[in-house]
């Protein structure tokens, strides 16, 4: 039987195990999907016996996306606007290739299940962490009217910008400069949210009728939903479904095929 992984640490909590099996039972392909648990120093290693042991693919989740992306032999353009690499695929040569695929899954999430249009959009990305990196490219294909990256960190929102500053409007600074400014969309990148928390963004940044999206889920609503809920956004949603979306482009990448997500994000909500 093929083998895929996905490797983290922690591990424990992943879904993708359960998201590949359902994608697996959905088109009839015959495959094993696991959860490893590497030991931080210990990234390389475990992908090789991985790899040694008959494996397939792999899915790299925090913290390796970055060691992942400098593993890999051949890096996919995705990857390399990303920084980091979520997906590996192996060949029976033994060489890596390298993708990313969470940008992708974002667009999907937002574009085809939420019909959220970013078109003439203007747009706040809260964060600038290795995930923003990861959507910018994608995002910034849609054409957005403006993206603006605000972080806790102002530097790093503007190193940001400057590095996607050629695909499209964007410009960074920290989450005190927003006041005055509305936008169309939020999206939440960073993980406050584990802590409980919502970034220090003023109340008057969601633009009437505008909608957010936070890229944590949880089984709860996640603080910064119940932040958009509270100020009347039309749609806040969180990112389970970039979470399925994202399994679902690197199940195409190593099977050919690409499953039907939205099953699959009902079988997973709670
Ligand atoms: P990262 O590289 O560690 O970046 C974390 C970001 O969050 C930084 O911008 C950091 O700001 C900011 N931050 C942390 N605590 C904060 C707080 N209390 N208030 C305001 N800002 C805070 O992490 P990442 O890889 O970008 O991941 C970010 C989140 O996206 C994670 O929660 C991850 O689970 C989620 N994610 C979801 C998916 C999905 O499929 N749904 C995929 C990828 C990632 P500073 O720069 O100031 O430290």
């Amino acid at each position: 039987m093929d083998r895929y992984a996905v490797v983290g640490n922690p591990i424990a909590h992943s879904l993708s195990p359960r998201i590949h099996r359902l994608f697996a039972e959905q088109t009839g392909q015959v495959l094993g999907y696991e959860a490893i648990l590497a030991p931080r120093d210990g990234f390389a290693a475990t992908v090789n016996d991985f790899r040694q042991a008959g494996g397939r693919g792999l899915n790299v989740t925090l913290p390796f996306k970055q060691e992942a992306f400098a593993l890999a032999d051949t890096l996919s353009g995705r990857a390399r606007a990303a920084g980091a690499v979520n997906t590996l695929i192996f060949h029976a040569d033994g060489s890596r290739d390298g993708d990313n695929t969470d940008g992708t899954g974002l667009i999907n999430d937002l574009t085809g299940n939420l019909c959220l249009s970013a078109t003439g959009r203007s747009v706040l990305i809260l964060g600038a962490g290795g995930a923003v990196r990861g959507i910018l490219a994608p995002l910034l294909s849609l054409r957005p009217a403006q993206v603006v990256i605000a972080n806790r960190t102002p530097a790093r929102a503007h190193e940001l910008a400057r590095r996607f500053a050629s695909l499209g409007p964007v410009d960074g600074r920290g989450f005190d400069a927003l006041d005055g400014r509305f936008f169309d969309l939020i999206v939440n990148g960073t993980s406050a949210g584990l802590d409980g928390a919502v970034p220090d963004i003023p109340d008057s940044v969601l633009a009437p009728g505008g909608a957010c999206y936070d890229m944590v889920y949880a089984a709860e609503p996640t603080p910064f939903v119940r932040w958009a809920r509270a100020r009347g956004a039309a749609v806040a949603a969180d990112g389970l479904g970039m979470l399925v979306e994202q399994a679902a482009e690197s199940f195409l990448l190593w099977r050919g095929l690409r499953p039907d997500t939205a099953p699959v994000i009902r079988a997973l909500r709670p």
